[in-house]
């Protein structure tokens, strides 16, 4: 069996309840940075697929960034350890920064991406993350826009992996347990 889906146990969040929410999303960002400067900060590569369906849905002037940020190495359970892959290209002084990236689970990455963009005085920094695991949380964080709170499974799809693949299914799903056990060659 070549399908990608074959590996799927049950989905989560479907097609048409993504596209619903992120659309609600980008229509509450629009009314929110009316008139003012706003730079999304995208954090890859989670963040690709979900940053590239809201930016349609945000009907107000902005601009797009990227920043890699590494805290699963292959896992599913983070390490606490975070590091900086790829950082901004632009400065960021005086911006209205918003992130966006694809999930939020004990918070760690974005606490620390935040207390990082904030020595370099943004105007504001928000977070908009689609996936929230609210019970995971180990640090204080304030998301500022979420799309979903989940349950505490691994998920993927939607631009979120395991092992680097399923990134491209269109929805948010649970692998089968078999799945998650390492791969040949990973
Ligand atoms: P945190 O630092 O909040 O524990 O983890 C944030 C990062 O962990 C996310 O950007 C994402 O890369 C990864 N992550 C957390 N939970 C999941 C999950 O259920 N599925 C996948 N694919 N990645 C996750």
């Amino acid at each position: 069996m070549c399908m990608l889906s074959a590996d799927v146990a049950k989905i989560l969040i479907d097609e048409v309840a993504l596209r619903q929410r992120v659309r609600e999303l980008g229509e509450q960002i629009s009314r929110d940075y009316c008139g003012q400067d706003l730079l999304l900060v995208c954090i890859l590569k989670g963040g690709v697929v979900f940053l590239s369906d809201l930016m349609r849905h945000i009907d107000v002037p902005h601009e797009i960034e990227f920043m890699a940020i590494s805290s699963y190495g292959d896992a599913t359970e983070s390490s606490g350890i975070v590091r900086i892959m790829m950082d901004l290209a632009v400065p960021i002084k005086g911006r209205n920064v918003l992130i966006v990236e694809d999930i939020v689970d004990t918070g760690y990455t974005l606490a620390y991406v935040k207390g990082l963009l904030s020595t370099r005085e943004p105007a504001s920094i928000r977070i908009c993350a689609l996936l929230d695991k609210a019970e995971r949380r180990k640090v204080p964080l304030q998301i500022d826009y979420v799309g979903f709170e989940i349950p505490n499974e691994f998920v993927v799809g939607y631009g979120l992996d395991f092992q680097g693949r399923y990134r491209n299914l269109p929805y948010v799903a649970v692998l089968k347990p078999e799945r998650y056990r390492k791969q040949p060659g990973k």
